[in-house]
This record gives C-alpha cells, sequence and structure tokens, in this order.
C-alpha cells in the first residue's frame, strides 16, 4: 500500500515546527545573517519545544522520533533560515554516530548530554587538506595505554565555537587509508583542544563554522566510538542517514523562493500587466514548483527508508544532490524573478541564493554524490 498522508502526529509536529519559523526564526533571520552571529536565544526556544535532536531515542531524554518526523521538522525551519536551521540539525549530525556505534554509556553520557540541557555537538571530518575524500584524512591518533592522544586539525566545523563536544575521525596511520580510521568523542575542555576563529562565509552566516586544533588531545578509551578500521565506515553511513535532511532543508527553502515569488509576481506589474503574467515568468515559478514537489517526494521516501530499516544510501544521495541543485536554480530564478529588487538586502531573496550554494558542498558536495550515485548503479547495488 502507498500513502503520502502524514500522521497525525506529523501534521502537528509541522504545525508547530512552521509557527515558531514564523515568529521566532523569519523576524531574526535577516539580522542574524548581517551580524553572522547565531541567535543562541532562538536555538533555547526551539529545544525546549522539542524540535532540536528529534531522533533521540525516549531512554536518553529524546523525543524518539523518525527520521521522516525530524526531516519534516527541518523543512519547516529551513523555510525562515537555512543558516539558524543548520546550527540546530548539526546536533543531529553529531548524534548520528553516537546513536548508530555508541555503546549504552556514551549513548547515556553524550545524547543525554544534548537532551538535559540545550547544548551543542559538532562533527569532525574535513580537514584543511580536503573534505571530499575522507579516507585520505590525516588528523592523527596514538594509543597510549589505555587512552589515545590525537594531533591535527579539523576545518569548516558547524557549531565548533559553541559545542560541548566532538564527534573526531582520525587516523592510526594516514597511508592506511580508510584502514586507519576510527572515531572518538572529545569533549570541549579537553586540554589541548583549541577552536579556531568564525568563519566569514557568503551564505547561511547565522550558522556557526570554525576550525577545531589538537595538541596531544587525551582522549579516554571509554570515548572511543569506532575502532581503527570502522571509522569509515560510520562516517559514511552517518551520511547516509542525513542526507535526507539537506533534502528537507533545500525543499523548505525553495518553499520559501516560490512563495516569496509568487506574491512578488502578483504585485510587480511590467507592460501594464502583473509580471506573473508574462510567461516566461510563470515557467520560473513552475519550474520553482516542480522542483520544490520533486525534492519533497525524494527526501521523504530516502527517510522513510531509514525508519523502515530499508538500507539505500543511493535514495539518500539523490535527495541530497537533486534537492541541492534545485534550491541552487530555484533561489537563481527567485532572484531573477525580482529583478533589481532581487540583488539587494530589502527583499529575502538574495540571501536565499547565498544560502542555497553551501547545499551544493556540504555533507558530500554534488559531485561526490554524483560518485556514490554512478558507484552504486556500476555495482548494481543500491
Ligand atoms: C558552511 C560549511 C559547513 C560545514 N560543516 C561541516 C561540519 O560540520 N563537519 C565537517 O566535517 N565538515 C563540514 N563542512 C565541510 C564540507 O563537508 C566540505 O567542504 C566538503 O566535503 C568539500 O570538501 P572541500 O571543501 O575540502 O572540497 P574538496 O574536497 O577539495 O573538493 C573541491 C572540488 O573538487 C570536487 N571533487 C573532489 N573530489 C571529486 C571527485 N572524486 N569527483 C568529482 N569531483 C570531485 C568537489 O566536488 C569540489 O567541487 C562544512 C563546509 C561548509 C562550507
Amino acid at each position: 500500500m502507498l500513502d503520502f498522508n502524514l500522521s497525525e502526529e506529523q501534521t502537528a509536529l509541522c504545525e508547530a515546527a512552521r509557527r515558531f519559523t514564523k515568529e521566532r526564526i523569519i523576524p531574526v533571520a535577516a539580522a542574524a545573517d548581517r551580524d553572522a552571529k547565531f541567535p543562541k536565544e532562538v536555538f533555547e526556544e526551539a529545544w525546549r519545544l522539542g524540535l532540536i535532536n528529534g531522533t533521540v531515542p525516549t531512554e536518553y531524554g529524546g523525543a524518539g522520533l523518525g527520521e521522516l518526523d525530524n526531516a519534516l521538522i527541518t523543512e519547516q525551519l529551513a523555510y525562515g533560515c537555512t543558516g539558524i536551521q543548520t546550527s540546530m540539525l548539526a546536533n543531529t549530525l553529531a548524534g548520528t554516530p553516537v546513536l548508530l556505534a555508541g555503546n549504552d554509556a556514551q549513548k547515556r553520557k553524550y545524547l543525554g548530554m544534548l537532551t538535559a540541557e540545550p547544548r551543542f555537538a559538532s562533527y569532525c571530518t574535513t580537514e584543511p587538506s580536503g573534505g571530499s575524500d575522507v579516507a585520505a584524512l590525516k588528523t592523527q591518533f596514538r594509543k597510549v595505554g589505555s587512552d589515545y592522544v590525537l594531533n591535527g586539525e579539523k576545518c569548516w566545523i558547524t557549531n565548533a565555537s559553541l559545542a560541548s563536544f566532538y564527534v573526531v575521525f582520525a587516523t592510526a596511520d594516514a597511508a592506511k587509508k580508510h584502514k586507519g580510521i576510527a572515531a572518538f568523542i572529545v569533549d570541549r575542555e579537553t586540554p589541548g583542544l583549541h577552536v579556531g576563529k568564525h568563519e566569514d562565509k557568503m551564505g547561511q552566516r547565522a550558522s556557526d563554522t570554525a576550525a577545531v586544533h589538537f595538541e596531544d588531545v587525551k582522549v579516554s578509551g571509554e570515548n572511543l566510538l569506532a575502532p581503527e578500521g570502522e571509522g569509515f565506515k560510520l562516517a559514511m553511513e552517518t551520511f547516509n542517514q542525513t542526507r535526507p535532511d539537506i533534502g528537507a532543508m533545500a525543499t523548505g527553502l525553495m518553499q520559501r523562493c516560490l512563495d516569496e515569488s509568487v506574491a512578488y509576481s502578483r504585485e510587480r506589474k511590467a507592460f501594464g500587466v502583473p509580471i506573473g503574467e508574462h510567461q516566461l515568468v510563470g515557467a520560473m515559478l513552475a519550474d520553482m514548483a516542480i522542483k520544490t514537489e520533486a525534492t519533497r517526494l525524494l527526501y521523504q521516501k530516502a527517510a522513510w527508508n531509514l525508519d523502515h530499516g530499508v538500507r539505500m544510501p543511493i535514495a539518500s544521495a539523490f535527495a541530497k544532490a537533486f534537492g541541492a541543485d534545485a534550491a541552487m536554480q530555484c533561489s537563481t530564478d527567485a532572484v531573477q524573478v525580482f529583478g533589481g529588487n532581487g540583488y539587494v538586502k530589502d527583499y529575502p531573496v538574495e540571501k536565499l541564493m547565498r544560502d542555497a550554494k553551501v547545499l551544493q558542498i556540504y555533507e558530500g558536495t554534488s559531485q561526490i554524490q554524483r560518485v556514490v550515485i554512478a558507484r552504486a548503479l556500476l555495482k548494481g547495488s543500491s
């Protein structure tokens, strides 16, 4: 049986998230973007309402929501500002490897930390030498007795300045490539861990992004999340779980492009008629609507797969790749619909265009999604 209806609970979740976006995110989004400052009070309120850490199971203090539930919330929050929403979702990105690979004590301590108080966590794979080739990472760990010592540098880490803990991927020996990689949970206050400067970004400026440096950072053996040889698989499995969320984020951003563009096209006149009546403008609106709905279906199917134990990384990659590219196109078209007004900060669409770009970059670029998809096709797997 195929059913496209949301449950009553999902409809209520969407309504709560939509209301929060309208009342708490949209009013502060332009200033947060201008000042490149994450509005912590908005995060705290969203946390109180249960809009953050949704997938953390109830035994660790979470709401125990499914991946689809969480993605539905993500779409609604992204409508208001993908910068603010990216920082909210980074807890899910960091929490997912703990959920997938953590033992009960690790889950209780670190997922419990996120649900007991409004706190942040970061996920760290990318390094200055490159992000796409995760197997080539260089941050090194050494085993010393029952502990580990980390040295290296991560960059572009969402929420790095705010995080209480970091999920860090490191290698025993870079020459071993994916076979050398392990994963650790590192507490913020650990000596030798330093957070770099906040990046001055093109878009999603409200979200905090910074480097994290590790100088002889001692990590207890209790905080080993994935042993050597298992870290790479954990990083890939995490992306499989979280890429549908990027599709959801793209959908929210595109829905905003569409709503703003339809409203403007009704009001703005050229050649004596509302611009929406010019067929070439109407075609841009129609294309935005098609791409928004297509991405919505892709992310919902990919998230549904995860909730039903259907392992299909290609579907997560479809949602991410199609959604990110579609969002870039829709936001560029939204600026076009607004003409000169689209190019200035007095109207919301130039921010949407700047914000959309990074969807094609983080959690695996649009090229890497195609590599994943092509590889699966050639292997005959899904
Ligand atoms: C705002 C922001 C937030 C981020 N948050 C996080 C975070 O929280 N944690 C984290 O770990 N990382 C984070 N990242 C990093 C992000 O995941 C990387 O930027 C991304 O994976 C790309 O890596 P790179 O920038 O090193 O580009 P590179 O890997 O150097 O790639 C450069 C270009 O080459 C292309 N390319 C590379 N390999 C191939 C290939 N095999 N085939 C075809 N094309 C290829 C890429 O698609 C890209 O166009 C964030 C980045 C940004 C900008």
